[in-house]
């Protein structure tokens, strides 16, 4: 999508420091890391937000999941949080979905 921050990324017009990618997802370290590991997994495709999530493109949520666990095991994450802010209200900033994958401190309950 033109003017998409994360589809400029995922097609590699803008730098990002790049954890994984294959034909259907992304991974990239996020600029301003919330905790020791913070990376964000997007859709090669546009999406706006989880709530634009339906049986047409679910697909690519599941795939991001397999890849999340994936990476959390080679990282040897022992225990992380996958987050994902729909709305400016629940603090979305960009707006095409992404995963935010938090680990490397103690997370409290509940979040801000
Ligand atoms: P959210 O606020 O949930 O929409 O998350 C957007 C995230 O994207 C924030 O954690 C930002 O730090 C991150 N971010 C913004 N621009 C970049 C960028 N150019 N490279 C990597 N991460 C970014
Ligand atoms: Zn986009």
């Amino acid at each position: 999508m033109k003017d998409c921050l994360f589809c400029k990324i995922a097609e590699g017009e803008i730098p990002s420091e790049c954890l994984y990618k294959d034909d259907q997802v992304y991974v990239f370290k996020d600029i301003a890391p919330q905790a020791p590991v913070h990376f964000l997994v997007i859709p090669r495709t546009h999406i706006d937000s989880a709530a634009c999530i339906g049986a047409e493109n679910s697909s690519v949520v599941a795939h991001a999941f397999e890849v999340i666990a994936r990476l959390a095991g080679e990282q040897g994450l022992d225990g992380f949080r996958v987050v994902s802010n729909v709305g400016e209200s629940a603090g979305q900033t960009v707006k095409h979905l992404h995963f935010h994958v938090l680990s490397g401190r103690d997370m409290t309950w509940p979040p801000g």
